[in-house]
C-alpha cells in the first residue's frame, strides 16, 4: 500500500446515498448524485447509482467523460465553457446554463451531431453565483424556446455557495412561480425544477419544500453524511465513508516551544506555540501538497494537529490511545475541504474497499 491515502468505503457511500433518494422521495424528489468531490472516480459514481440518484452530475466535462459508462443521466453542474460545447453535447445529456451566448453555442453544436441537448435554465434567487437574475428569467425562456436543437427541460437555482443564503419555502417558491409562468407564457410544460444542493436537505426533514421542486443535487451530503445549511448531521448516514491515512517518518520526543528567535514559518504566517514541556512528536509524511490539514480529524482521539508544510505533519501523540512507531499509519476522518484537497492531489493514492 502507498501512503498518503484516500481510503472510500464505497459500501458506506451506496448506504448513504439509499438513505437519503429514499427520504427524498417520499416527497417526490429525485437525487442527482454529485461526484466531484472525489473526481468522478467511477466507482463513487456507481456506489451512488447502486444506492438509488437516478442521474450522476459533475462540475467538469472531463469528469462526466471518465463516467461514460455507467447507465444514468449525466449532467454539467458547471456552466459549459464555450471553448467545450462540442464535449458538452457529447459527454452531458443535461447542462445548467445562465448564458444565451454559451447556449446558441450548444445549439450549433448539438445540430451538428444531430441531436437535441436538453438544458435547465439557472436562475439566481439572491446567493449571486451563478443563474439568470430572477427577474430576467422568463424572458430568457422564451429566446431557449426558439432554438431547435435545445430543449428546455426546467429551471433550477444554487443557494448556500457563495453569498451563503440559506434555501427557504419562499426563495425556492420563487422559482417554482418563475417555472410556472415560464410554462403559461410559452405553452411548454417543465418536467424538472432543481431545487438546490446539500443545504436544502433540512427544508426537506422539515416537510417545507415547495411541492413542485422535484429534483435536488447532492454531493456533500451523500460523501459525508452532513446537510450544509446548518451543519447538522444527517441521521442514519455514515460520515466516515473517507478516511485519510498518512505515515510516521520520524517519531522523537521534543519541546512543544521552537528554540531561537520566531521570524516566519514556510507560508509567511507567524506561529504561535503552547508550552506544553516535553512531547512525543509525530511527523506524518503528508502536508499541504496532499491535504487541508486544517480539514482532518484524527481517529485516534489522543492525538493532536500541530501544524503542516508542504510535505510534513506535525502530530502530538504524547496522549495517543497507543504506542506509536515509525512506519505505522495514522487514519483521520475528513471534512469537505480536506476531502476534495486530498481527491484532487496527484500524490495520494486513492483506495476503494
Ligand atoms: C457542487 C454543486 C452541487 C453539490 O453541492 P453539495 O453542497 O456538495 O451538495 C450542486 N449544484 C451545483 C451547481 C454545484 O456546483
Amino acid at each position: 500500500m502507498q501512503y498518503p491515502a484516500l481510503i472510500m468505503d464505497k459500501s458506506k457511500i451506496r448506504h448513504n446515498a439509499k438513505i437519503l433518494s429514499e427520504m427524498a422521495a417520499k416527497h417526490g424528489i429525485k437525487i442527482a448524485g454529485v461526484t466531484k468531490v472525489l473526481c468522478a472516480l467511477p466507482a463513487l459514481g456507481e456506489a451512488m447509482v447502486e444506492g438509488g440518484v437516478y442521474a450522476l452530475a459533475d462540475s467538469r466535462i472531463e469528469n462526466l467523460e471518465k463516467l461514460k459508462n455507467i447507465d444514468a443521466p449525466k449532467i454539467l453542474l458547471r456552466i459549459p465553457m464555450l471553448s467545450q460545447v462540442e464535449r458538452v453535447v457529447q459527454y452531458a445529456d443535461i447542462s445548467l446554463n445562465s448564458e444565451l451566448e454559451v447556449i446558441k453555442a450548444l445549439n450549433d453544436a448539438a445540430k451538428d451531431k444531430n441531436k437535441v441537448h436538453h438544458i435547465i435554465l439557472m436562475v439566481d434567487l439572491g446567493d449571486l453565483r451563478e443563474g439568470v437574475w430572477y427577474q430576467d428569467a422568463v424572458e430568457y425562456a422564451g429566446e431557449i424556446a426558439k432554438l431547435k436543437h435545445i430543449k428546455l427541460i426546467g429551471v433550477g437555482t444554487n443557494l448556500t455557495c457563495y453569498g451563503g443564503v440559506i434555501p427557504s419555502y419562499e426563495n425556492l417558491g420563487n422559482l417554482v412561480k418563475i417555472a410556472e409562468e415560464i410554462e403559461q407564457r410559452f405553452g411548454m410544460k417543465l418536467d424538472v425544477i432543481s431545487g438546490g444542493n446539500s443545504s436544502s436537505i433540512y427544508l426537506i426533514q422539515k416537510n417545507e419544500i415547495p411541492e413542485r421542486v422535484n429534483q435536488i443535487r447532492l454531493g456533500e451530503a451523500i460523501v459525508l453524511g452532513t446537510e450544509s445549511a446548518y451543519g447538522e448531521r444527517i441521521e442514519n448516514t455514515y460520515s466516515d465513508a473517507f478516511t485519510f491515512a498518512a505515515e510516521i517518518v520520524e517519531l522523537k520526543e521534543k519541546p512543544s516551544v521552537p528554540i531561537g528567535e520566531i521570524g516566519r514559518d514556510a507560508f509567511g504566517g507567524i506561529p504561535v506555540f503552547e508550552d506544553k514541556g516535553i512531547i512525543q512528536r509525530a511527523i506524518v509524511a503528508a502536508g499541504r501538497q496532499d491535504v487541508k490539514h486544517e480539514g482532518l480529524i484524527p481517529k485516534d482521539k489522543g492525538i493532536s494537529i500541530l501544524g503542516a508544510s508542504s510535505d510534513h505533519m506535525i502530530l502530538d501523540v504524547t496522549n495517543g490511545e497507543k504506542h506509536y512507531k515509525v512506519g505505522d499509519i495514522i487514519e483521520f476522518d475528513v471534512n469537505y475541504g480536506a476531502l476534495l484537497a486530498a481527491a484532487t492531489s496527484e500524490y495520494v493514492n486513492k483506495i476503494v474497499k
